[in-house]
């Protein structure tokens, strides 16, 4: 690796872009006071990280920016490019040459570039580490701080003979590593914190996922029962509807049956009252004839009677020609008259005028009697009258039986026809009464239908119950495995089994758990406890790695530290005899303690007194001291040296620790200010042995200096406030003098 240049533009008095080349192993760069040399090692000290505007001089970031001054006119950014030649890759990266790069502008904005590539701060920081251009300033010394190391606390002095040894790049992964191990330490913290502040709500989640399980339990339960109940009562029912269809089938057709006879009954026993009826009229009929008959007959016996009188009579006068005696006045005769008509108005009207007749015929034979020539022929016609008579009373007789044959019939039929009507009658009640019997069976149908209807709800209203209380698998119930009854017994057992069901359900009411939710909720968290815990066994084996890590950068850095101190001892020795003509320099590492308050903050230098204060402790701090014995001096501390002894001392140190690890480049801003003649000589030996290893930048008024550089740039600042760039290589120089 070897310095090629450094552009500066707008960089404090630098205005115009100025790039200053390194082709020699020693530059040397002068001018007068306050022309800007300086600016150019804060150029250098800036580009390569600093983050201390106060060590750059400045208080805010735009004091780094050109601001104009004495006419120049004034910018807006600053720039800084520092190239390396990286062909042997002393930089970690693959660019045969490197350019880094920081700009600020005037909002204090800062950019980092890598070859003209935006980077952070910490991948510059990285890469210089791993290039021994650390932080820690050795490589760049200050105006008037070549005795920085010999006043630096013992801690920042390990720091500046690490940086030196190259073990920064150590330091800075510690540091990394330490960071990471805080970050960590913070994200276990944080995530314990979000572990316990869930724990509560989990704790809470577990009990109520238990208590689903217990709910799964017994809904598992329930299902069981259901699935047994539902199977067997859709037998139950199904059974016990087939049977009472089939009984409702054979009752309507026993009462169909029954209605067709009754109906069949009435339709029979119809005729045989209307025959009744015309049986009872004949028989009326027939005894009313035989009354006429009857009638008929004394009728014409009686004529037959007045007949044989007549005769009589008749014969009588033929035989004694004597009148019948009757001797009946005018007025019997009317008061019989009257008497007749008087039952005549009574009613008995046929019979009187028989009399009437009778009684006028009786006259008119007595007085025809008495008139009468011819008896002989009366007597005939009488005898004859009274022989057709007989004859028609025969004739009578005769009819009368027929008429008694009939009567006898008709009353026979009318005894059959009875006898039927009293049968129809009896098979009538019968049938009624058998039809109470089948309303009867029909009612208790009816209500045996109406209980079934009742327990089909029920089934309807459980089944829809266990599908929502369950699930729909409930709905299966008929491929459940178990065979169904429907016996009595089992009609207990559904009784009882649903008691159960019910009470199960009651229970599963009464444990009100909202599943879905808990259950989603529980699993959510559940994962981000995982989650968490996952997250605090990685982060406790990150924190472990760490901890390796550290452990074994530490373990290198020792025991590179032990062996590049005993290095620069060597070197330190030899430059301290160089610079003095003898006596004895070392570098001693030295672990003392230190107060610092309980809260850890520092609180104090060590005093060496060990006196503890209650809210303090004691830290062990190790760092290095430097040992010194001048030659033919009594003088051992640091704190008793001249300015040049000092000065002295700190360039054979600085010398030392950079010959063990020798820098790409070393910028000495006036570090041999304080050297008289003779030891400017032998800086200026130093300086070539140095520049054999390290490129070296010297910003120097001193003429012993200037002469052992190949290349001097000059600096000079007009009454514009801007810095000017003259450079002369002094070979060329030497050459063109001659
Ligand atoms: P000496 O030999 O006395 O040490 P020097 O050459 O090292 O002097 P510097 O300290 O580098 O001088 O330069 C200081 C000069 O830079 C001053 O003149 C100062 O005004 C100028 N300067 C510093 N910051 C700015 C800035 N932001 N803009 C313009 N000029 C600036």
């Amino acid at each position: 690796m070897r310095l090629k240049e450094l552009t500066l533009t707008g960089f404090k008095s630098f205005n115009k872009k100025t790039v200053l080349t390194f082709d020699a192993p020693i530059t040397s760069v002068v001018g007068p006071n306050g022309s800007g040399k300086s600016n150019i090692a804060e150029a250098f000290r800036w580009v390569l990280g600093e983050q201390s505007l106060k060590s750059l001089r400045g208080k805010r970031g735009e004091d780094l920016i050109f601001n104009g001054g004495g006419g120049g006119q004034k910018v807006n950014w600053a720039s800084v490019l520092l190239t390396f030649d990286n062909q042997d890759h002393k930089f970690n990266v693959d660019f045969p040459e490197l350019t880094i790069g920081r700009e600020v502008h005037r909002d204090g904005t800062n950019v980092y570039t890598i070859n003209g590539s935006e980077v952070r701060l910490r991948d510059v920081v990285e890469l210089l580490a791993g290039a021994t251009l650390g932080a820690s300033g050795h490589t760049i010394i200050r105006q008037g701080e070549a005795d920085r190391i010999l006043n630096a606390d013992i801690a920042s002095r390990r720091e500046m003979v690490e940086d030196a040894l190259g073990l920064r790049l150590y330091q800075w992964k510690i540091s990394e590593s330490e960071k990471k191990l805080t970050k960590t330490e913070e994200n276990i913290k944080q995530v314990e914190s979000l572990r316990r502040e869930i724990a509560p709500h989990l704790k809470f989640l577990r009990r109520e996922v238990e208590k689903i399980k217990k709910t799964d339990e017994l809904r598992a339960e329930l299902k069981r029962l259901y699935l047994v109940y539902l199977k067997i009562e859709s037998g139950y029912l199904k059974n016990t509807r087939a049977s009472l269809n089939s009984e409702k089938h054979q009752l309507d057709s026993d009462k169909k049956t029954l209605e067709i006879k009754l109906g069949a009954l009435k339709h029979e026993a119809n005729p045989s009252e209307e025959k009744l009826k015309n049986l009872r009229g004949a028989l009326i009929q027939t005894a009313n004839g035989l009354r006429d008959g009857r009638e008929k007959c004394s009728d014409l016996e009686r004529q037959i009677g007045r007949l044989e009188g007549i005769i009589q009579f008749k014969s009588e006068i033929k035989t004694s020609a004597v009148l019948p005696t009757e001797n009946l006045s005018r007025d019997q005769v009317q008061t019989l008259t009257e008497e007749i008509e008087q039952l005549v108005e009574g009613g008995f009207w046929q019979k009187i005028r028989e009399l009437i007749k009778d009684f006028w015929q009786k006259i008119d034979q007595r007085e025809r009697a008495v008139g009468a020539d011819n008896h002989e022929e009366e007597l005939h016609k009488f005898k004859t009258e009274q022989s057709d008579l007989e004859n028609k009373i025969k004739l009578i007789k005769n009819q009368e039986a027929d008429w008694l044959k009939k009567e006898g019939e008709i009353n026979l039929a009318l005894e059959q026809t009875l006898a039927l009507a009293r049968e129809a009658d009896r098979e009538s009640y019968e049938l009624l009464a058998r039809r109470r019997e089948e309303d009867a069976k029909l009612a208790l149908w009816q209500s045996r239908d109406d209980k079934l209807k009742i327990e089909e709800l029920a089934f309807e209203r459980e089944l829809k119950e266990g599908e929502v209380l369950v699930d729909k698998e409930i709905l299966n119930y008929r491929e459940a495995p178990i065979s169904s009854g429907t016996n009595e017994e089992s009609r207990d057992e559904q009784t009882a089994r649903l008691r159960v069901i019910e009470k199960l359900k009651i229970r599963l009411e009464d444990m009100g758990v909202d599943s879905g939710g808990v259950l989603t909720e529980h699993k959510q968290v559940e994962a981000r406890d995982e989650f968490l815990a996952k997250e605090l066994t990685d982060l406790a084996a990150s924190r472990v790695s760490l901890e390796t890590v550290i452990a074994e950068l530490r373990a290198r850095i020792d025991e590179e530290f032990t062996e590049g101190l005993q290095k620069i001892n060597l070197n330190f020795q030899k430059f301290f005899t160089l610079m003095f003509g003898g006596g004895e320099a070392s570098l001693k590492v030295l672990t003392e303690p230190k107060r610092v308050r309980a809260s850890s903050a520092e609180t104090d230098e060590p005093t060496g007194d060990n006196l503890m204060i209650p809210d303090e402790e004691v830290e062990m701090r190790s760092g290095i001291e430097i040992k010194i014995n001048l030659p033919k001096k009594r003088i051992r501390a640091l704190e008793m040296l001249s300015g040049g002894e000092r000065a002295l001392t700190s360039i054979a140190l600085l010398f030392a620790m950079s010959q063990v690890n020798p820098p790409p480049f070393l910028i000495l801003d006036e570090t041999d200010a304080a050297l008289d003649e003779a030891n400017s000589c032998k800086y200026g030996d130093m300086v070539e042995s140095l520049a054999k290893h390290s490129q070296l930048i010297l910003i120097t008024h001193n003429r012993e200096t200037m002469s052992r550089a190949q290349v001097i740039y000059g600096i000079t600042m007009g009454a514009d406030g801007i810095s000017r760039l003259l450079s002369i290589k002094l070979d060329d120089a030497t050459a063109f003098a001659k």
